[in-house]
């Protein structure tokens, strides 16, 4: 069975075709630039990456198009028609609370999806067009829906409630929704499988740091609380993204440097975060390059961004009441052995202490906690378009 999964942005879109039985990435690629100057590339499986410029994509449809011309091609391609394309699983970031879990598409859940487009305002719209752009020129392909939110729908009202108003609640729906829910569920199941335990009898804290970071409790498989907020700006602090902060600030900058709502976003979505600390870069590479150098900026960041994973995951282990694997994966917590025994170093009157060795690691699913450790410490790459696969053929097989 090949699933094509498509991850669309407003001027992008990320596309994979995948067996999700065989785990077998056909091939897959990125078109940018769509609307103003058309950028495509694409890999196909075991073969060098083609790239090109100024190709024709003034709307999402050609760029689509274009993909499906390269999956098919005589020379490149890595299918015969596009009838070997069962389904097509589209990432989709708000569900809102219509949505619990992937859905196949229909008329009343495209309506379902366009109605949670306020609170998601850059990112659903986007999403809509792919969905749109592959109906058009795949009739009769079913098309599933993966939400971003839907993994986390299972918070309970006492981890989802904001202390407001409760009508902005039940008006406005203003809540904790959480993100990255594809790749938390992903990694827990995975940890259950490194673990060989059903993962209804698991208690985990999967840690998501990479350029944008989340940490989610997963009690018996089911989130029960996670980092992102109501929008994926609170929680962690990330690369730029400030995450939680005293709202009390906004008024006090905005009134001393006379900046707008929409000025101050802007600070806290684009220039805070590690790089906002250390004024060096949102990369963690740099930050840990920079540090070695001596430059205390760059290592408080890395720091102040250790001790928010170290407080959630005591936060979670006691909302859980107990842990049984804290979870590291995305760019950072796959690829940087210090940020993860700094955010669990101290933790060891919990049972959790990493074997330094072990940890030397990157980018491989390995238990990484010392013999002796009662709580595992695993690193596990996550894999959201392996998982969207997996989902959209469940459904599409029933
Ligand atoms: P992501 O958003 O998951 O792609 O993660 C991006 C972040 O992962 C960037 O801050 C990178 O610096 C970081 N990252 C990637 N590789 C490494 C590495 N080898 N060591 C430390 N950080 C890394």
């Amino acid at each position: 069975m090949n699933i094509l999964v498509i991850n669309a942005g407003s001027s992008s879109l990320k596309y994979q075709l995948l067996n999700p039985e065989t785990q077998e990435v056909l091939a897959k690629g990125l078109c940018e630039r769509i609307g103003i100057d058309g950028k495509f590339t694409y890999k196909p499986a075991g073969k060098e990456a083609i790239k090109a410029a100024d190709v024709a994509m003034p709307t999402h449809s050609e760029a689509i198009q274009t993909v499906l011309n390269a999956l098919v091609d005589e020379k490149n391609g890595v299918i015969g028609s596009m009838k070997e394309i069962d389904a097509v699983g589209h990432r989709v970031v708000h569900g809102g609370e219509k949505f619990a879990q992937s859905v196949l598409i229909t008329d009343e859940v495209m309506a379902a999806i366009e109605e949670c487009n306020p609170l998601a305002p850059l990112h659903n719209p986007a999403n809509i067009i792919g969905i749109k752009a592959c109906q058009q020129l795949m009739p009769g392909t079913p098309m599933v829906a993966v939400f971003d939110t839907a993994f986390h729908q299972t918070m309970p009202p006492v981890a989802y409630t904001y202390a407001l108003p409760y009508e902005y609640y039940t008006q406005d729906k203003v809540r904790r929704y959480g993100f990255h829910g594809t790749s938390h569920k992903y990694i827990a199941g995975r940890a259950a499988a490194m673990l060989g335990k059903p993962i209804e009898e698991l208690k985990l804290i999967s840690c998501h740091l990479g350029n944008g970071s989340s940490i989610t409790a997963i009690d018996g498989g089911k989130s029960v609380d996670t980092s992102m907020g109501f929008t994926p700006l609170a929680g962690l602090p990330m690369g730029t993204r400030a995450g939680d902060i005293d709202a009390g600030i906004m008024e006090y900058l905005m009134n001393k440097y006379n900046m707008d709502i929409k000025e101050m976003l802007n600070v806290l979505n684009k220039q805070s975060g590690v790089q906002g600390i250390s004024g060096v870069s949102s990369d963690f590479r740099d930050l840990e390059q920079a540090t070695a150098e001596g430059n205390q900026r760059a290592a408080l960041a890395l720091r102040v961004f250790e001790y928010s994973v170290k407080k959630l995951i005591g936060a979670y282990a006691a909302a859980m009441g107990g842990v049984d694997a804290i979870i590291f994966t995305a760019g950072v917590g796959e690829n940087g052995p210090e940020t993860r025994a700094n955010a669990v170093s101290g933790l060891e009157y919990m049972g959790v202490k990493i074997d330094p060795e072990k940890n030397n690691t990157r980018g491989k699913e390995v238990d990484v906690s010392a013999d002796d450790a009662k709580v595992r410490v695993l690193v596990i790459p996550t894999n959201e378009e392996l998982m969207i696969a997996m989902d959209t053929a469940a459904i599409v097989k029933g």
